[in-house]
């Protein structure tokens, strides 16, 4: 899976230090110390540098298989950073969960039929602590991420016409949709917007 990327990281050397952190992130992830960790300035979804308003997808195809990796501040899907405090914010993390799973609104294949093998999305460091913040006021420092992966089988990549990418429909907070992508030996990066999203890769 991380191959793809690495091809990215090759001819890509602005974003050489950006998958560097992601790489890290990932590994930072799955500790589950990490994970367990109660103060979300220490996280290991707080990332120092990234603009609300931009989020980014790495779609990579090859052999009959398109993998979408999404990444975006958490301000863009849900309007806030810090762990939910109250129902109302609780409610926003379950919608953008909900939206984020339906992944047949967000992808849609022209030239191909497409079916999700697996997905896995993590919002948990977003979700309702239980804890009292009257005495701890939530730092508007506080910088998170999401990610969300999603890998789809298809029955004739080779006819692939464009990847409609509604994003942008549902979670108006981004602006910008930075998109790379990698078809076989062919790549390219194109910014999409809500008016002008989507991705056309016929040859
Ligand atoms: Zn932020």
């Amino acid at each position: 899976m991380r191959q793809w990327l690495s091809l990215l990281m090759l001819s890509q050397t602005v974003t050489l230090a950006m998958a560097g952190e992601q790489q890290s992130h990932h590994h930072d992830h799955h500790d589950a110390g990490a994970a367990a960790h109660s103060n979300p300035a220490h996280s290991s979804h707080n990332h120092a540098a990234h603009t609300h308003g931009i989020a980014d997808l790495r779609v990579a195809m090859s052999e009959g298989v398109v993998e979408i990796e999404f990444e975006s501040p958490a301000a863009n899907l849900i309007g806030f950073e810090h762990p939910a405090q109250t129902p109302q914010e609780q409610q926003r993390v379950r919608a953008a969960e909900e939206r984020l799973s339906d992944h047949d609104s967000l992808f849609q294949f022209k030239g191909t039929q497409c079916t999700l093998e697996t997905m896995s999305l993590d919002l948990s460091h977003l979700a309702y602590s239980g804890e009292d913040h009257e005495d701890h006021p939530v730092s508007s420092e506080v910088h998170s991420n999401v990610m969300a992966h999603y890998a789809f089988t298809c029955d004739a990549l080779e006819a692939i016409e464009s990847i409609s990418i509604e994003l942008q429909t549902y979670f108006k907070q981004i602006e910008t949709l930075k998109v790379m992508w990698v078809y076989d030996h062919h790549q390219g990066q194109i910014n999409l917007t809500e008016k002008r999203h989507t991705l056309s890769l016929g040859r």
